[in-house]
């Protein structure tokens, strides 16, 4: 056996340990009765417990290092060269944090979310603060464990987005909050000049259910090799190329919830599915990042599904289904509805134009934070500012405002600007790809999204984690990641829909 088909064997171990603790948390969160949650933590403590440890082991670093000697003649772009790229990458970022850090971190995320769902209950930001300083502090020191060139906030970020800097988010950020807050606010004066109310009549569940399955069925989920099922957070996983489960919700008082969260899961799990067989059972069988995830989700969601184009040929079918409340609804105003835009408080709630300010807004306190420019003293009314700065609107209480989102309380640092690098790249890879077959719109217009599909398995899914996020942007679009292309889509788009 080669050093490098040993090395594979080992991460094949890894993998499929990873892949049974994401089936049982698959069933904690759709199947599983509540008795069940106890033992479900052992479960998974141990699956993971057994991956660190093969990660981290003498062995598997020596493995490394004879199988780099092998590939060496090897282009830097084959699927062997990319595997020890990430496996080391993994492979050092595991070494360099100790496992009393690993376990404070958990046990501290564990805690600030139980004071968290508290707190949030009753708007007492004081009663959450100890155990934020808590995981602020730990993150400060695993972000020096970790190590970082230019930032501290460097080494969080690279744990979600892998060689992207603070700096670069920063500038491009910028630019977009430049574009954003002006035309969310030219938008916002003409509110009432859109109304959804059709969205909030009673929608059957089996029927909202069924039209769901129907628009993965054309946009090319395959059913042989994944399911949908239900969950209180919809999320997609995986637990093989040919095993990619998605989960929704449905709310039968409010149509998008189902609607569009099917559609932004799908658009993970096509991606997932996509994948290239060949990289099965090794750490390059995942997306690139979560940038790049969300870029996928976002892009069936909203470049698609809340497309003038897509509605032409799925409204019709939806009237069908619900004529009682559709009926009297014309597609222009059906497809107004959905792309309603109102600076509200709530980010999980926001639409495209608002969605990303919320993410700004995050990113820059949390920088601020991690950095100590921002006490947590000072944290809620710095949140409250910026709500008025960039949405015009301020949270009359914490629950709706700093206290509104989980990624803190769990430990996610460094989460949040992901979100919108996602917004960003969608754009950029939909356009590149209306480039090259420019009848991809005339397909979506028909219910159609082979060519679609096919150009993003090519360019994106196929790679799996091959490349840096960047990279893959630039190898796919021929541009580097940008907030423009992605600013003038909205301009276009919401000019047209409130006449601007
Ligand atoms: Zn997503």
């Amino acid at each position: 056996m080669t050093a490098l088909e040993h090395l594979r064997s080992k991460l094949a171990e890894i993998s499929d340990l990873n892949g049974a603790a994401s089936v049982l948390g698959w069933d904690q969160q759709t199947y599983m009765p509540p008795g069940g949650v106890t033992a479900r933590a052992e479960q998974l403590g141990t699956l993971v417990k057994l991956a660190h440890e093969k990660l981290v082991s003498d062995q598997l670093g020596a493995l490394l290092e004879a199988a780099r000697e092998e590939v060496s003649g090897l282009s830097g772009d084959s699927d062997e060269v990319c595997l020890i790229r990430v496996a080391q990458r993994d492979y050092d970022k595991a070494r360099k944090v100790p496992s009393t850090l690993v376990a404070e971190l958990a046990r501290a995320a564990s805690l600030g979310l139980e004071v968290w769902v508290n707190a949030r209950e009753t708007a007492d930001f004081a009663a959450f603060k100890p155990a934020l300083q808590k995981i602020v502090d730990l993150h400060r020191e695993l972000a020096r464990c970790l190590g970082y060139e230019e930032q501290l906030y460097d080494a969080l970020l690279d744990q979600y987005e892998p060689g992207m800097k603070t700096s670069e988010i920063t500038r491009i950020f910028s630019e977009l909050r430049a574009g954003l807050v002006p035309l969310a606010q030219a938008i916002s004066e003409k509110v009432a000049s859109v109304d959804d109310s059709v969205l909030r009549r009673h929608y059957a569940e089996s029927q909202q259910w069924k039209f769901g399955l129907d628009v993965l069925e054309h946009f090319g989920y395959d059913f042989a090799r994944g399911r949908q099922d239900k969950s209180v957070h919809p999320f997609t996983t995986s637990f093989s190329v040919n095993d990619v489960r998605i989960t929704t919700r449905v709310d039968e008082r409010f149509l998008p919830t189902a609607l569009f969260g099917t559609l932004h899961e799908c658009g993970h799990a096509l991606y997932e599915q996509g994948i290239s067989q060949n990289l099965e059972r090794t750490p390059l069988a995942s997306g690139a990042s979560l940038g790049i995830h969300e870029s996928q989700s976002r892009l069936w969601e909203n470049l698609v599904g809340r497309s003038h184009g897509f509605w032409k040929f799925f409204f019709p079918q939806l009237q069908g289904l619900f004529s009682e409340n559709l009926s009297s609804t014309s597609l222009e105003g059906f497809y107004q509805a959905i792309n309603r835009v109102e600076p509200s408080l709530i980010r999980v709630e926001a639409d495209e134009v608002t969605y990303n300010l919320h993410v700004l807004l995050r990113f820059e306190l949390e920088v601020d934070l991690l950095e100590q420019r921002l006490s947590l003293d000072d944290l809620p009314a710095a949140w409250n500012g910026k709500m008025k700065e960039y949405l015009g609107v301020v949270p009359p209480n914490n629950t709706q405002g700093v206290l509104q989102d989980v990624h803190w309380a769990n430990g996610l640092i460094g989460y949040f600007p992901t979100y919108s690098l996602g917004n960003l790249i969608s754009v950029q890879l939909f356009e590149k790809a209306q480039r090259q077959h420019p009848s991809i719109q005339e397909e979506i217009e028909k219910g159609q999204f082979t060519l679609l599909l096919t150009w993003l398995r090519d360019h994106v899914h196929l790679h799996g984690k091959k490349f840096l996020p960047a990279e893959l942007v630039e190898r796919a679009t021929g541009q580097l990641l940008q907030a423009q292309p992605y600013l003038a889509y909205l301009r276009r788009k919401y000019s047209e829909i409130y006449s601007l």
